[in-house]
């Protein structure tokens, strides 16, 4: 058996097309856009590459986009007297810090100090505690991408075993709230869990966020599962060239799996999609307006 590539460029293609048709609905019912604030620390240059490309995409669909740069020296005053006046803003309907923050910055205290109704990366304690509670929440963009890509591909999740590797408030603990949300049965593995493979033979939906390459392997995936594999290492390639590998197995695993996403090109392109389509719910939410209408 070989499995169905779950084409995640595709179906990000598809939700940003959804979202920038949206925002013009938007438009006509608040009479201005949406607008999201990038903030970028330092000059990492993965960093640089993901915050050009949201930039490019958030004005893509037709939202504003701003981006804040700056010195990878500054301190944690500044920084957080920066979020604060974006939340005092009202132009800025989400928030979004770039990780990974400097050594001398508290990355948790920068969430925290970041309004929750513009918490567009779905990373403050009330957006994460309304979300354990089954409330409307603002989502983290992975796992809610993870739960897209399910829906998309026709994935029966109510009353499936889902199994979650990695507990990163990032992926691993919002992805599984979003399974229970939506009546999966679900397993959460981390770095001390013990038979990782047994716990794989019993899931009918995998997801891997473990950030070790090619961890999960062909012979622990149960015949027609679904697996979703978020994991990005950048492995050296040929010619001196990186490459990204994911955290499963692919070559084994889709021989044995019923659906499964690529690395790159699956879960990866859900990210920025999400990060619109949370930007444009912030900003419905801001405005007094229902989501489902526009
Ligand atoms: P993280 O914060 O490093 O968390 C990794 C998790 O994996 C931890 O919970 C850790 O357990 C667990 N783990 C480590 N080794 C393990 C093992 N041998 N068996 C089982 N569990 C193990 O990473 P993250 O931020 O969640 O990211 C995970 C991966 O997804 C990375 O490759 C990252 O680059 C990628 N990612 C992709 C996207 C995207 O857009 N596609 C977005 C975010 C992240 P402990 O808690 O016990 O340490």
């Amino acid at each position: 058996m070989t499995a169905t590539l779950i084409d995640g460029k595709a179906i990000a293609a598809g939700l940003r097309a959804e979202v920038a048709a949206r925002v013009k609905s938007f438009h006509a019912k608040a009479g201005r856009l949406p607008g999201l604030t990038v903030v970028l620390v330092g000059d990492d240059p993965a960093s640089e590459v993901y915050v050009r490309n949201k930039g490019i995409q958030t004005r893509e669909a037709g939202m504003i986009s701003d981006e804040i740069r700056l010195p990878g020296s500054i301190s944690q005053a500044e920084l957080l007297a920066v979020v604060r006046k974006l939340n005092e803003d009202d132009a800025v309907d989400g928030i979004l810090v770039q990780m990974p923050l400097p050594k001398q910055i508290d990355a948790n205290a920068v969430i925290a100090a970041i309004d929750p109704a513009k918490d567009v990366d779905g990373l403050h304690p009330v957006n994460a505690g309304k979300l354990a509670q089954g409330m409307k929440a603002l989502t983290p963009c992975t796992p809610l991408g993870c739960m897209i890509l399910l829906e998309k591909s026709g994935v029966k999740v109510a009353g499936s075993n889902a199994l979650v590797i990695g507990r990163s408030i990032l992926v691993g603990r919002p992805v599984a709230a979003l399974l229970l949300a939506a009546n999966a049965t679900v397993t959460i593995a981390h770095s001390q869990s013990r038979d990782l493979a047994a716990l794989c033979r019993q899931a009918d939906i995998v997801v891997a966020a473990v950030g070790r390459p090619e961890l999960v392997r062909g012979e622990w995936i149960r015949p027609g599962a679904c697996v979703l594999d978020v994991g990005i290492n950048r492995m050296p390639g040929e010619g001196g060239k990186s490459k990204l590998i994911g955290d499963v197995h692919f070559a084994s695993a889709r021989e044995v799996a019923g659906q499964i996403t690529p690395v790159p090109g699956g879960v990866g392109p859900m990210t920025i999609a999400c990060l619109l389509q949370n930007t444009l719910t912030a900003a419905c939410w801001r405005s007094g307006i229902d989501p489902e209408t526009v």
